[in-house]
């Protein structure tokens, strides 16, 4: 069983890596963006309390993405393996991620932080706010997304790096390079 978080900024290609990992190893991913979104979309209570937080770029409260990594867990005994996907985002969800896993007799195995310059970052989800629309991409709240996670979820580095479970990866190289280069962290 193992536990695989996949760090980086936004727009540095921790879906993208994800999804391929699910594919090849079998393992699942828990994006909290993916699920909030879902509740919106959804039009769930959850849902309507989380939209204009998620739309001003800002991040949502720990309580609401703990409670629905807590009840993914849950949903998906025995599996291969998880991939955080956008969790952590904070030093309190790492301690209560590292509690989950405790109080299931596991823990984090690795931490693969995806390393993308800004200027190629604001490239990226420029062309994702062309082809996607998804409102929080255009680029004035991207600036304030990204702000979000040099200041509230670059902290983690430091507390994966201090226990020895970080991996750095060229995130600028092309899809197939940095698979490989996780594949290689993975296996070794
Ligand atoms: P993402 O797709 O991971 O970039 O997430 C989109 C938005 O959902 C973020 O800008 C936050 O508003 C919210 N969000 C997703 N994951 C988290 C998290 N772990 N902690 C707080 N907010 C989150």
């Amino acid at each position: 069983m193992m536990n695989l978080i996949m760090f980086g900024p936004p727009g540095a290609g921790k879906g993208t890596q994800a999804k391929r990992l699910v594919e090849g190893r079998g393992f699942v991913q828990l994006s909290t963006g993916d699920m909030l979104r879902a509740a919106r979309a959804s039009g769930s209570e959850l849902g309507k309390r989380v939209a204009a937080v998620m739309d001003s770029g800002s991040l949502v409260s720990d309580e609401i993405v703990i409670e629905l990594i807590d009840e993914q867990i849950t949903a998906n005994p025995g599996v291969a393996g998880f991939i955080y996907d956008g969790f952590p985002r904070t030093v309190a969800q790492a301690v209560a991620l590292d509690g989950l896993l405790a109080s299931r007799g596991q823990r984090i195995d690795l931490v693969i932080r995806l390393v993308v310059d800004d200027h190629e970052l604001l490239n990226r989800i420029t062309k994702r706010f062309e082809d996607q629309g998804r409102s929080d991409d255009n680029p004035e709240t991207f600036v304030k997304r990204l702000a979000a996670y040099n200041n509230q979820t670059a902290p983690l580095l430091p507390f994966y790096g201090d226990r020895g479970l970080l991996r750095e990866v060229d995130g600028m190289a092309s899809m197939d390079a940095v698979a490989a280069a996780i594949d290689t962290s993975l296996d070794s």
